[in-house]
């Protein structure tokens, strides 16, 4: 059988998943417990594939692999920085690269994951944005990022993945239709807590409503970067389609539907959106819906001559928002020498390796 017709394993929602095991070996007279043995190996972390399952008798590790397709991309360059960030970048089976990044800190081994091959979201601070849109991502996809970085770090003694983010490449929330089943898979078959995976999004108002009925408590991130409608058009085209006071309509429904506190993320830009009255608008939203502001210093990107914003002003930034009862932390960049940070990605990967 080829490819096309293999169903992909870690597409699969676990019930899924579970059903199609159930029915398959059945239909060849196994025991009911090969159903548990091949799913506790699929969302673990040994190797991917069913060759790797010696648990399994011969001949049934082949007609698995006849019937299902079990596959990690594969890892086109891996590069470590000092402080530990590790930079994976995967090529996938049409040859797409994307990539993810670990980073390290003294209680969280976090993972952010790209959902889709580019993006077509044009943001103009964005390396990704610059680079364009190629294709989506399936759920098999997204969640193998996590599956193979899992066995990485466990053989590198980085320990468990504690936190799974989704701010590689792309907008999540314009891939619902793998996103949603990925969310699932990573919390149901990988048992990853809802509250230590974030989504994060530009703004995509029916994402964020969808996500709000969802009724598990996954985090959400909104890329905020601008308090004012005007200017955040100028750093984020999709500001035109779904307008600053809907986003923060959207915002509040997801609030009251689950309680979970919103992160607004603000990349500094110098003399671009870092004047201190911005502060003080930021302030007013922040408090509007009770969010939390990360607010990032600006990673220089190709094609663009903007810099990030001095310590300074962004010191000066976090002073007014705290003074205005809002939880704020400034978030330092990692692995710097690496071009970990998200959205400088792909830039570099293509430069390198093409
Ligand atoms: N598309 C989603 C998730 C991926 S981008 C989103 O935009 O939220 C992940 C984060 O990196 C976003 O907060 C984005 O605004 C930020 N980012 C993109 N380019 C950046 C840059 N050059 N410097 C700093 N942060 C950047
Ligand atoms: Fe896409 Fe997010 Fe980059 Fe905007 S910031 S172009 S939404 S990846």
């Amino acid at each position: 059988m080829d490819d096309k017709n293999r169903q992909d394993v870690l597409s699969l929602l676990p019930d899924e998943l579970r059903d199609r095991l159930r029915d398959h070996f059945t239909r060849r007279d196994q025991p009911a417990y090969r159903v548990d043995q091949t799913v506790g190996w699929i969302y673990g972390a040994g190797p991917s594939g069913f060759h790797a399952m010696t648990n399994l008798p011969a001949a049934e590790r082949e007609a698995l692999e006849a019937n299902f397709r079990f596959q990690e991309p594969e890892v086109a360059r891996i590069s470590k920085a000092r402080d530990g960030t590790a930079k994976f970048l995967w090529r996938l089976t049409g040859g797409e690269l994307v990539e993810s990044v670990l980073i390290p800190s003294r209680s969280r081994l976090t993972l952010c994951i790209s959902s889709q091959a580019g993006c077509a979201m044009g943001c103009t601070f964005c390396a990704t944005g610059w680079a364009g849109f190629d294709r989506q991502l399936t759920a098999g996809e997204i969640v193998a990022q996590y599956r193979a970085t899992l066995r990485w770090a466990a053989d590198e003694a980085y320990g468990p993945i504690t936190n799974v983010v989704y701010m590689g490449m792309g907008e999540p929330l314009a891939n619902r239709k793998a996103v949603h089943p990925s969310l699932t898979i990573l919390n149901q078959g990988f048992e990853l807590g809802a509250r230590r995976i974030t989504v994060s999004t530009v703004g995509v108002v029916p994402g964020i409503l969808e996500l709000a009925d969802r009724p598990e408590q996954f985090e959400l991130a909104l890329s905020l970067h601008a308090p004012e409608p005007e200017l955040r058009a100028q750093l984020i085209p999709l500001e035109q389609r779904y307008p600053l006071p809907s986003l923060m309509e959207a915002l509040k429904t997801y609030q009251a539907r689950g309680g979970r506190r919103i992160t607004f993320e603000y990349t500094m830009i110098r003399d671009v959106n870092d004047a201190p009255e911005l502060a003080v608008t930021l302030a007013d939203l922040a408090r509007e819906i009770r969010a939390f502001v990360n607010l990032i210093p600006f990673n220089p990107i190709p094609f663009q001559d903007w810099r990030p914003s001095s310590d300074q002003r962004i010191e000066e930034f976090r002073r007014i928002l705290e003074r205005a009862g809002v939880s704020v932390q400034v978030r330092t960049p990692r692995g710097r020498e690496i071009e970990a940070a998200c959205g400088q990605l792909r830039a570099d990967a293509e430069a390198g390796l093409r």
